[in-house]
């Protein structure tokens, strides 16, 4: 069970710490000797609950997660938290107030847009707080000042605040979360599928994070959710008439949060491999000091990075704005014609892979998640300044 160490920038299904793989690989065959395999048990068995706890131990060492909020594990990914998350929190808002209110969105790449799209498509009463296209000449690449839309906030009743924190297709990561959001009393719903665990964050300042795990955290499968628990309580004080006759699409039970959480994660099958790979994923990052030293190393990686594509300005183009650039997902193309395929067959012959931008914005795309080492991002840099010096 060896592999030669990868370097893949991949934007996710994404590398995983091999010494992870070569456990879960063990684990897949025989559990602590028990002569089955983790994947072969029980949802509902001692062993099974154990993997369920040590996750929500861990995570919750990791984020610092205070008392105040719950965590939990649900199948799916991403855009199944897209529709769980418009349903169950317009559910919690007609449990507090009685009325549906209305969801905002922060829509500053195409994974927050999809996210009110689907919002939109299930008859969740939703809008758009901005679209930052409409700052950026019809593109996406910034993130419009507070001042531009921070107003908007005060117009009308919103059930939620929703934002992407980093968008994995455009490279645009929320440097922090706005103020005009943290200084009201306002439900921040944060996907935070390709940053978390990144970097440190203030887990109270936000009411529900959502991440789908394939990326910092593990393989696709599960979404990790942390929410405060008066949203719970908030869910449960409706009724499903209450919400019928509102117009409000009732959530699935499999999706409903309340029902997830007084089953510990388990009311049906939880994918146990897949929750065993994420917590060997958060022991490896608290047995290397915790987010912070990981926070420091994809710092690092982003400066090598985005510093050796900035060297060569009438080489390479960076899409998007110096203060909302990802750290996680780094988007740049060739201002050149004619040379996207010389490059990744480049990159390719000395093994950097996965560095194909997303069909919709073309040119490149490396992402820098956790289990990419600080050695390939500075292979990588390397070959970035080698081929514009060669190419230019
Ligand atoms: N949100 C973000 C930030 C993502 O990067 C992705 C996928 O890459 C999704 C949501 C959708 O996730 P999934 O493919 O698991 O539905």
């Amino acid at each position: 069970l060896e592999r030669e160490e990868p370097s893949h920038f991949g934007a996710g299904p994404a590398q995983l710490p091999t010494k992870v793989l070569q456990q879960a690989a063990q684990d897949l065959v025989n559990y602590n000797g028990i002569g089955l395999g983790i994947g072969e048990i029980s949802h509902r068995s001692g062993d099974a609950s154990n993997v369920i706890d040590s996750a929500k131990a861990n995570l919750r060492k990791l984020m610092k997660i205070p008392d105040t909020h719950e965590v939990f594990f649900m199948q799916g990914g991403g855009t199944t938290g897209f529709s769980s998350l418009a349903t169950n929190l317009t559910a919690a808002h007609v449990g507090k107030t009685g009325s549906t209110g209305t969801a905002g969105y922060l829509v500053t790449g195409s994974w927050s847009a999809k996210s009110l799209e689907e919002a939109q498509r299930l008859g969740i009463k939703s809008e758009a707080i901005f679209n930052a296209k409409d700052f950026n000449n019809g593109k996406f690449g910034v993130i419009p000042p507070e001042s531009a839309w921070a107003d908007k906030l005060k117009a009308k009743e919103y059930s939620y605040i929703y934002l992407c924190e980093n968008e994995t297709v455009h490279g645009i990561e929320w440097p922090k979360l706005p103020t005009a959001l943290t200084d009201s009393d306002v439900d921040i719903v944060a996907d935070l599928s390709s940053d978390i665990l990144s970097r440190e964050i203030d887990v109270s300042q936000y009411s529900v994070i959502m991440a789908g795990a394939q990326k910092n955290i593990g393989l696709a499968g599960l979404t990790i959710y942390i929410m405060k628990k008066s949203i719970l309580e908030n869910i449960s004080a409706t009724s499903l008439d209450q919400l019928r006759q509102l117009g409000v699409p009732i959530t699935p039970i499999a999706f409903d949060y309340p029902t997830v959480v007084k089953n510990n994660s388990a009311y049906n099958t939880i994918p146990i491999f897949t929750l065993h790979v994420i917590d060997l994923v958060l022991r490896q990052i608290l047995e290397k000091g915790g987010v912070a030293v990981q926070q420091k190393d994809n710092e690092l990686k982003a400066e090598l990075l985005y510093k050796a594509l900035s060297k060569y300005p009438d080489f390479y183009a960076l899409p998007v704005a110096k203060d909302c650039r990802s750290k996680m997902n780094v988007v740049f193309t060739l201002k050149k014609e004619g040379l996207d395929k010389k490059f990744l067959d480049g990159a390719a012959a000395i093994k950097l892979t996965g560095l194909k931008g997303h069909r919709s914005v073309g040119g490149f795309r490396a992402s820098l998640y956790n289990a990419v080492s600080v050695e390939s991002t500075k292979k990588l840099a390397q070959f970035v300044e080698a081929f514009a010096s060669k190419n230019a």
